[in-house]
């Protein structure tokens, strides 16, 4: 299984290296040492992470040749926008016209699709952010594995499942071996390329634990790390960084002070967002977002953390619902499509878990909203159900193979490629 295509080195100019896709030429960052031109690689979220034998990655390009163009064809024609008659009003059409030729939107026609409810409108909204998605960014669509390895947590935010006042709740906490083992099972047996560890903010594991975790799993495997343990100081950034991880998510949930004070039970906004600035000026690849559904949240609000999320240089949007309050899958679609709207170009969107708890078609409608993102939960079944954030949570008792071939069927009816090509 494997959820990156090989490209071929064709430049290398310090450490940006330009890497060629069956004639498509991307750039990636490159820390192999060794790496020359001619080589083949893997890349991932724009790093080049593996050094592909030659034999092995002509055998896989000669398998995808053919899948590869005919994935593309049924993406471009999926992602049409119809140019007939199309039953929006007329103010409607013009603003997503303006987005369909990549200009800027102004923050009260964004504020006008946000607030629509008209089936019609929704409609035109959805495809408008698939056409861009498809025009900016082709098919690829990111397929990283998160492994949950602790459900501890020191705080107590009111909607979280495993705040630390949830005494009902069972905890767990993965050692490291297991941790390693469960990294070494999804990039060896499943082919994933990219991982995701995450936990509660568990003083059990301090930065120092975490950053002998990231060692071990760099040293034995080929593989993008991103970090989401909570907030841990630019030092703490820092030694990750150093033990080779290059990815943190940390959502900062509203841009609203007040509501961010209230659910995080009278932390600050600022500090949450000068981590997240901190990780990204440290060099890190930044997945962020916020929280939809929150009481007391306006559709200015969402904007806001729409707008806030660009402004942060996201490399991934990560916007889920808040599900002890359900919000509709009307309103999470209309975030996952303004954000493509707000940054069409750059912006990998995920379709969170929470989403997919939701609604059972999650995966399908987001990606069809200009979504290009999802993430398979490989922690090991006997804890997987016990990080219960929320209750029912999607894929909680479900094999790893089973979510692979559920999300490959999908994605392969939608014409879309599972891979990483690269900045
Ligand atoms: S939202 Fe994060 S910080 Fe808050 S209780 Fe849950 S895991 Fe802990």
């Amino acid at each position: 299984m494997c959820y990156a295509i090989p490209g071929q080195v064709v430049e290398i100019n310090s450490k940006t290296v330009t890497v060629e896709y069956f004639g498509e030429k991307k750039k990636a960052i490159n820390e192999i040492a060794e790496l020359k031109a001619g080589d083949f690689i893997y890349a991932q979220g724009g790093y080049v992470i593996k050094v592909v034998p030659e034999p092995e990655a002509l055998a896989t390009l000669e398998l995808w040749k053919e899948t590869f163009f005919e994935l593309r064809e049924t993406d471009l024609r999926l992602s049409r926008r119809p140019k007939e008659e199309t039953g929006i009003g007329n103010d409607l059409s013009l603003i997503l016209d303006k987005a369909a030729e990549g200009r800027e939107l102004k923050r009260e026609e964004l504020l006008k699709l946000l607030a629509t409810e008209k089936p019609a409108e929704l409609d035109q909204l959805f495809k408008t952010a698939n056409f861009l998605r498809q025009k900016y960014l082709s098919n690829s669509c990111c397929v990283h594995g998160i492994i949950e390895f602790s459900n501890y947590c020191r705080h107590d935010c009111v909607y979280c499942g495993i705040r630390k006042s949830n005494s009902i709740l069972k905890r767990y906490r993965m050692s490291e071996e297991e941790i390693v083992e469960a990294a070494g099972e999804a990039i060896e047996k499943h082919g994933f390329k990219a991982l995701v560890l995450q936990s509660g903010e568990d003083q059990e594991y301090q930065v120092d634990r975490v950053v002998g975790v990231i060692k071990e799993i760099k040293k034995r495997y080929p593989v993008l790390i991103f970090i989401s343990v909570g907030e841990v100081g630019r030092e703490g950034l820092q030694k990750f960084y150093d033990a080779g991880a290059r990815g943190v998510l940390t959502r900062f949930e509203t841009s609203d002070p007040k509501l961010y004070a209230n659910l995080h039970c009278g932390d600050k906004l600022e500090e949450r967002l000068q981590n997240i600035r901190d990780a990204y000026s440290l060099g890190y690849l930044v997945l962020t977002g916020g929280l939809i559904g929150l009481p007391g949240q306006s559709i200015e609000s969402l904007l806001d953390d729409i707008l806030l999320t660009k402004e942060l240089n996201a490399e991934m949007y990560s916007f889920g619902p808040v599900l002890p309050y359900g919000p509709k899958t009307e309103l999470v679609l209309k975030v996952l499509a303004v954000s493509r709207l707000v940054d069409p170009k750059n912006a990998r969107i995920l379709v969170t878990t929470g989403f997919e708890t939701l609604e059972p078609s999650a995966q399908k409608l987001g990606l069809m909203a200009g979504a290009n993102s999802v993430m398979l939960n490989v922690t090991p079944l006997k804890y997987r159900k016990l990080y219960e954030i929320y209750p029912g949570r999607a894929h909680a008792e479900e094999t790893i193979e089973a979510q692979i071939k559920a999300t490959l069927d999908l994605l392969y009816s939608l014409g879309r490629a599972p891979t990483d090509l690269g900045i």
